[in-house]
Formats: structure tokens, sequence, C-alpha cells
């Protein structure tokens, strides 16, 4: 048996204002004047002078800001890297990407791929890129995904959606200040905070849980529980998400995620659906594999008065609703984790078809 040698966010900072800290934090890595660190931010802050005024520029570093309305596609990252390319006559400094999953996986992406040659596409899979990455940073402003900490950039291609998984994905450095979270909408913190409460399930829940992993995954699952179900003070709540969203991460980094990643990754490749709603609506119909933790989720989900909407899958034809099962039924590792080495006796076509019914149905009805 051979072991996984997993690799780690080399440096992390959390606190209350650390993100006050980011010009000291990365003056040493900045290799000259000529070569800038590009900011990559979620356009949700473009309009706030008092944050935007914050991030730390010299010479000629850029802020480059990114809509989260979708997630992050292949194509974008080609063509960010290829406007930072043309902006610089050398290589950045650094990327530093601020926002959620979407804006953090396209900094660690454009990272990747100012080193490695072609189309961010050719890298789709597990161990393809060749060279290390330039200096990346992450800075979540929303909880749950686990990006911050993880050795995957999930990105959307032509033909699937499929992480970069390498070890040189993880970031250098992660600065965690909950404080950049306090005005995140509602509804928002709820999907992507249970996104994170999903790895914890799926981890803790599959065939590949170890000790490592499950240290992290019910140090996570218990601050998802705190935050969710007895409202502590929103300073706290925010600081524990943030704690609950990297333990969550860590929990998958030596693990894996289950049937609900799965059948989200189809929804989300078909519909543009975002992950972390995607993986709510469709974790809701899931008792059969996770009971405990679906009745959990329904607490949570009626305690916070959240509606999931429905009707999603309304106007898929059986073709599309083809493909949707093809890209679930591709992530192999997912259902080996979720079902056992022999899941393909048990998860067929047929199966996933009527797994995925309930969100058909409850389209109709
Ligand atoms: P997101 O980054 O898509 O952001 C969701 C919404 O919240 C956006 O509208 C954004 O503008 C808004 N937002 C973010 N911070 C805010 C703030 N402080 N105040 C107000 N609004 C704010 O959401 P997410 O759920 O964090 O990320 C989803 C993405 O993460 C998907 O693309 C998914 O594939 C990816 N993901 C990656 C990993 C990984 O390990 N790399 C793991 C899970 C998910
Ligand atoms: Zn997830």
């Amino acid at each position: 048996m051979s072991f996984k040698n997993s690799p780690m966010v080399a440096k992390v900072v959390f606190g209350r204002g650390s993100f006050n800290q980011l010009g000291e934090i990365i003056t040493p890595m900045r290799k000259n004047e000529r070569a800038p660190f590009i900011f990559l931010v979620d356009d949700v802050f473009e309009s706030q002078i008092t944050f935007t005024s914050k991030i730390p520029l010299l010479y000629s570093d850029q802020i480059l800001f990114i809509s989260a309305n979708e997630e992050p596609k292949t194509s974008q990252v080609d063509s960010l890297v290829e406007k930072i390319i043309l902006s610089s006559s050398i290589l950045p400094s650094g990327i530093i990407g601020i926002g959620g999953g979407t804006v953090m996986d396209l900094a660690k992406a454009v990272s990747l791929m100012l080193t490695n040659s072609g189309s961010s596409e050719d890298y789709q899979g597990w161990d393809l890129i060749k060279n290390k990455g330039i200096y990346h940073v992450g800075i979540p402003t929303i909880s749950g995904t686990g990006s911050e900490v993880s050795r995957t950039t999930v990105l959307t291609g032509p033909t699937k959606k499929l992480g970069i998984n390498s070890d040189f994905t993880p970031f250098d450095q992660v600065v965690l200040d909950p404080e950049l979270t306090e005005n995140v909408p509602k509804d928002q913190w709820f999907y992507t905070g249970m996104d994170c409460y999903i790895h914890c399930i799926e981890s803790l829940n599959g065939n590949f849980i170890n000790s490592f992993s499950k240290t992290y995954g019910e140090t996570a699952l218990k601050l998802c529980e705190e935050v969710f179900l007895s409202s502590p003070s929103p300073n706290i709540s925010q600081d524990k998400l943030m704690m609950a969203s990297w333990h969550g991460g860590m929990s998958i980094a030596y693990s894996q995620v289950g049937v609900a990643h799965a059948l989200s990754y189809g929804l989300s490749f078909l519909l543009g659906v975002k992950h972390g709603i995607g993986n709510c609506i469709v974790f809701d119909h899931l008792e059969a594999f996770y009971p405990d933790g679906v009745k959990l989720f329904k607490k949570m989900k009626r305690k916070h008065n959240i509606t999931l909407p429905k009707g999603l899958c309304a106007n898929l034809t059986n073709q599309q609703f083809d493909i949707m099962i093809d890209v679930a039924l591709s992530l192999e590792p997912l259902w080996e984790n979720a079902i056992g080495k022999d899941w393909k006796s048990q998860i067929t076509r047929l199966s996933l078809i009527h797994i995925s019914e309930p969100t058909r149905q409850e389209a109709i009805s």
C-alpha cells in the first residue's frame, strides 16, 4: 500500500483584522519593482472603497475584479493568463485571490498556468502539472468550500468539470480574516456553509475515512453544528465557520467526498448550478445514503428559513439527463468512497435516474 504524501498550505495567518497585515506579508515575496502583484478580487467589493483602499498596491500592481456569478472556466483562466502576460514584461511576483471558492480557485489556476504551457483544460485531472506555479495567496471572504486549503482548483472545461489536482496547487500563503465575511448574504452564507457540512458528512461516512481525516472532519462538523444550530454571536459565528471550512477542507484532503458532490457536479456542468446550492438541492434527497446527515441538514434548513429553488430540472430532456448522469458516474473515486470498491454493481445508470428522480418530480409538481 502506498500512502498519499499530501502538500499543505505553507503559511497561514488567522485573526479579525489580519487582512491589514497583507502588505507586510507579501513584501518579502516581491521579486523587483517591475514584477507586480496581481490581485484577483471578487467584484462584490468593487464599490467598497473602505475595503479596496486596504489592498496594498505598489508600483505596477493591479487589481482585476472578477464576477463570481459563474463558476470558473478553463477559458476564463486562459484569458486571464494571457491578459497578465501581455500587461507586464516579466512574470508577476504573485497572484492574490480575494473572494470565495470561485476567485480563490481562479487565483490558484492562474498561478499554475503562468508557468505551465498550453491551456488549463489540458491539466484538468490528477498530477498533470509539471512546473511549480508562481507565489499565490488565498484570502477567503466567505466560508465553506475549503478551497483555501485544498490541492485542487475546480474548473469547468469544454468537456468536463474537473479540478487541476496537484502538489503545486495549494496556496503558499492564506490569510484567514473572519471580518471579511461579515456582509455575506444569508442564503449564500447557508449554501457555502453547507458545502463544508456536506464535506464532513461525506468524508466521515466514506470508506476512505482514517484518523487523520476523522480528526479534522469531526472538528469541522461540531463547528458547523454550533454555527447553524446554536446561533452564536455574529463574530463568533464568523470565526467558527472560517475554521470549519479549513478543517472540512483538511478532512477531504486525506479522504474524499461522496454522492452529493458527484451528483451536484453533474448538475453544475449541465445547468451551471453553483456548487453550494447544487450540493444542497441534491443532498436534501439523499436520506438513503446519509440518513443522520440529511436529517440534521433539514433541521438547519428549517431553522434558517431556507427555501431551496425548485424546478431546475423541469425542462431537461432525457439526453441532457444522460449527460448529467455521465458526469456524475465519471467521478469514480467519489463513488468508491461512498459505496465501496464494488460500487459499479450497485450504482448503475438506472439507479442514478432513480436517485435523481425527486429533483425532476418536484420540478413537475
Ligand atoms: P463564490 O465564490 O461563488 O461566491 C458566492 C457569492 O458570494 C458570490 O455572489 C460572491 O460575490 C459573494 N460573496 C463572496 N464573499 C462575499 C462577501 N464577503 N460579501 C458579500 N458577498 C460575497 O462561492 P463559494 O461557495 O465560496 O465558491 C464556490 C466555488 O468554489 C465553486 O466554483 C466550486 O467549484 C469551488 N469549490 C472549490 C473547492 C476546492 O477545493 N478548490 C471546494 C469546493 C468548492
Ligand atoms: Zn464541496
